[in-house]
């Protein structure tokens, strides 16, 4: 069964012509069909071009000029920009854009000759932690239809859950990778900012979202951050550092490996279940040979108040361009200018797209911009130095990636701030702009629950390292929801 197969597997039977890209990818596409319509992951399943684009990499592979990913079928999540296939964000406003050229990301991963199946659901704009406040309705989590997948790339994590697709992209401004990585039971990697290109991915909040892989394994992530990291001068943050080979490192003993536990990361708020397999996966590395040494992130009460003036601000600024102008949803009949303008976005955006707004206008305007958006980055700055002292100390910290597994579909959508604590051990590390990953550790009532592995900044061959030889030494990244087998 091709869909039960690791990206590095697949690859493998590629290589050893035991299937070709074009049956690989109709195999996806038919689970899609069978399905997509109980989980909703995808907003657009791009069949015709991506038959063509398998039958192109078949005749690559023939013509000698295959690579590692060459006729791998992936799902991209829907806040990339795609040439000729509709991106909409997940939002009403987006629901007519037609991008005029390909993300970096996408192009990237197209010249590397993966096979693209479709656009996966997201919450609107990535604002989200549970992916029902798409425009597109709600995805479900896969392992129970009632319960969300995480957001705001839930799309991406349960199409890759579900066995719908190998692998996927999604993007992480406050944890969206690896919290519905760790809510759907697969492997997610935030890669440090600046490490992958922005360019052509719809912007959040600039100076946090990045993109990384979601997949079933470490190894996989590592395949996949190969093709789409590097340096593109179209990125005015993306750093000119040369890439390494991420399957490099993977197989490096941790004798010796120093861990930190923040002793933040395990206290009031922590579901006892998921405390437990965290804890579970921490002796096991230990087992593994790994020093475990208590340490303090001491300000890492204040990362969700500085997110949610850092991230509002940004996007009030950066989701200004959605005017009804230039592209995007335009309200009918308009009166005049100003009755476009406020009708257009009105209709355009959702709540809590609007929200977000309305607090980052505010914490930006004169005379609370000192109070709110200074004080937010002086803070930013000392949650940062904290993670600087603790790399001191460690070469990697861990812990939780989500307070709890996953709950409820409406469960939080009526309490903002309940939702939001659920990025409650990610967002300090959009905050410092350090790679972090969450890989799957076991299960607590049933529902996956992720580790999150935090590394210094651009040391992701670590990361990929550290995550790749739990994954020698457990199974839990293998499971598979029994509906969706
Ligand atoms: N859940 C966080 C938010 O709503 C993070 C989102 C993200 O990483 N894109 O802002």
């Amino acid at each position: 069964m091709y869909h039960q197969k690791t990206l590095a597997e697949l690859a493998a039977m590629l290589e050893a012509g035991d299937v070709t890209s074009v049956e690989l990818t109709q195999a996806f596409l038919d689970r899609i069909k069978q399905y997509d319509g109980e989980l909703n992951s995808f907003i657009t399943v791009t069949e015709a071009q991506a038959l063509a684009h398998a039958k192109a990499a078949d005749e690559k592979r023939a013509a000698g000029n295959a690579g590692p990913l060459t006729g791998i079928p992936i799902a991209h999540k829907d806040i990339f920009c795609t040439l000729d296939v509709k991106t909409t964000c997940g939002s009403k406003m987006l629901d007519n854009f037609d991008a005029p050229y390909n993300a970096t990301v996408v192009e990237k991963l197209l010249a590397a000759g993966v096979v693209m199946l479709g656009k996966t659901n997201m919450d609107e704009f990535a604002m989200g932690s549970s992916n029902e406040t798409s425009f597109y309705g709600p995805v479900k989590n896969p392992w129970n239809t009632n319960a969300v997948p995480g957001g705001s790339s839930g799309g991406s994590a349960s199409c890759v859950a579900a066995r719908l697709a190998p692998a996927s992209t999604g993007t992480d401004t406050g944890g969206s990778i690896r919290q519905p990585a760790s809510l759907c039971g697969i492997t997610g990697l935030k890669p440090t900012y600046g490490r992958v290109s922005r360019y052509g991915m719809i912007a959040f909040a600039s100076s946090l979202d990045q993109a990384g892989p979601m997949a079933h394994t470490a190894e996989d992530c590592a395949i996949m951050l190969n093709a789409m990291a590097g340096f593109d001068p179209r990125d005015s943050t993306s750093l000119d550092k040369a890439v390494p080979d991420y399957t490099a490192d993977l197989n490096k003993p941790l004798a010796g490996l120093k861990i930190g536990l923040p002793r933040e990361y395990f206290g009031e708020g922590l579901d006892a279940g998921v405390a437990g397999v965290v804890n579970t996966a921490i002796e096991q590395y230990r087992k593994m040979g790994a020093e475990i040494i208590d340490i303090t992130l001491p300000n890492t009460h204040l990362a969700v108040p500085v997110y949610y003036v850092v991230a509002p601000a940004e996007c009030s600024s950066n989701l200004s361009r959605f005017d009804g102008v230039r592209f995007g949803h335009r309200c009918d009949d308009p009166k005049d200018l100003e009755d476009m303008y406020k009708r257009s976005r009105g209709e355009g955006f959702g709540a809590e797209v609007k929200r977000r707004i309305m607090v980052g206008t505010y914490a930006l305007s004169a005379g609370y911009y000192d109070a709110y958006y200074i004080k937010a980055q002086q803070l930013r700055r000392m949650i940062s130095d904290d993670f600087s002292k603790a790399f001191e100390q460690v070469d990697v910290i861990m812990g939780p990636a989500s307070p709890e597994t996953a709950f409820n579909i409406g469960e939080k959508s009526d309490d903002p701030i309940s939702m939001y604590l659920s990025d409650i051990y990610t967002i300090a590390v959009n905050l410092a702009g350090l790679p972090g990953i969450s890989i799957p550790a076991g299960f607590s009532n049933n529902m996956p629950v992720g580790l999150q592995i935090i590394a210094r900044h651009f040391d992701e061959s670590r990361l990929l390292n550290v995550a790749h030889q739990y994954q020698q030494n457990t199974d839990w990244h293998k499971q598979s929801p029994d509906a969706f087998a």
